[in-house]
């Protein structure tokens, strides 16, 4: 640990287990305040106590514009502010497209899609107020490639890189970075197993990807070492997609 993110606040969505639990310890591990948001709030509470007091844990469902005023407030009364929005919470199912409903397209694209556009509009006055800030989305290589019976999930990862690219153009001029975060395939509750959710096939290194690996690249990105880096997709795969 270097504490690379020293000083600095963050808020971090569905950070009560799986990936985004990781990218709580992994930023908090390195200085960071975080604020913890999820539905989960018994195992939210859990990560906040477990990682000591330089964490606290707030019901947030990212689909509920003002749970993330109060999300907000919390990070600005607590610890002063809000450097750094982590949009890792998200939803999943797999089924194909000729029997998926318009009800499950909504459901997905409310968490996964329109849960961090709340968010970004959320974090945008706290951020100036600082001087600037790094917004990480988490995408997938569902959002870079298609997969059978993802439509659903894979529409909401594919807009998520287009609301990144032009929040990363609107708010360049506040010193706010905005980048998206593309895994593969992550060992999680949502991906438990080598089978899915992001692709049958195998990747490079024939492995899943341990959730540390994928929080690393989320702290570059969060972090001041990713400085210059601003409405990327960075694709943590193991090379999947090398064919
Ligand atoms: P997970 O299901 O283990 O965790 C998701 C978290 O989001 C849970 O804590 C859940 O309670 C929370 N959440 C769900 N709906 C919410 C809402 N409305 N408001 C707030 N929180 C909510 O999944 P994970 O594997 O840890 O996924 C983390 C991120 O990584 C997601 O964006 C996912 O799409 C992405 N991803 C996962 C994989 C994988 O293989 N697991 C691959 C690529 C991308």
């Amino acid at each position: 640990m270097s504490n690379r993110c020293e000083g600095k606040v963050a808020i971090v969505t569905g950070g009560a287990r799986g990936q985004g639990e990781r990218i709580v310890a992994t930023l908090a591990g390195e200085g960071c305040s975080v604020v913890i948001g999820d539905v989960l709030d018994d195992e939210g509470k859990a990560v906040a106590d477990a990682l000591g007091q330089n964490t606290i844990y707030t019901h947030l469902d990212v689909t509920d514009p003002a749970g993330w005023s109060d999300a907000v407030a919390l990070a600005t009364s607590v610890f002063g502010g809000v450097d750094i929005l982590v949009n890792n919470a998200a939803i999943y199912r797999k089924q194909l497209h000729e029997d998926e409903t318009v009800a499950e397209l909504d459901r997905i694209l409310d968490v996964n899609l329109h849960g961090p556009f709340l968010g970004i509009q959320a974090v945008i006055p706290a951020m100036r107020a600082r001087g600037g800030g790094s917004i990480v989305n988490v995408s997938s290589l569902a959002g870079t490639t298609s997969y059978p019976a993802h439509g659903s999930y894979s529409m909401s990862k594919w807009a998520l890189r287009g609301l990144t690219r032009t929040a990363a153009i609107e708010l360049a001029a506040s010193n706010i970075r905005v980048n998206a975060v593309l895994p593969g395939n992550i060992r999680t509750t949502m991906s438990p197993t080598t089978a899915a959710p992001d692709g049958e096939a195998p990747t490079g290194l024939k492995r899943q990807a341990d959730p540390q690996e994928t929080a690393n690249v989320v702290l570059f990105l969060a972090s001041d070492d990713a400085s210059f880096v601003n409405g990327t997709d960075l694709v943590a795969d193991g090379g999947s997609l090398l064919g």
